[in-house]
């Protein structure tokens, strides 16, 4: 299990134009404390993804898997 994250809020209006990227604790791309949201201890990326989808149901389709961690065969 691992902590996932969202890189940004996307219920600040500042963003709403912008992608909201899912990140595990790992992820070197992540922003400080105050700036992601925790999503919780989950099993893989795609289930942070669902979760953060469900949670932000209006920015769903803003909402991605970081590209770091997808493609990146390991750390
Ligand atoms: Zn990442």
């Amino acid at each position: 299990m691992t902590n996932f994250y969202l890189d940004s809020n996307p219920k600040l209006p500042n963003h709403k134009c912008e992608l909201h990227y899912v990140c595990p604790e790992t992820c070197p791309n992540l922003p400080a404390i105050i700036e992601r949201i925790q999503l919780g201890n989950l099993p893989d990326l795609k289930t942070a993804i669902h979760i953060a989808r469900r949670k932000f149901y209006n920015q769903a389709h803003l909402i991605k898997e970081c590209s770091h961690c997808s493609n990146a065969p390991s750390h």
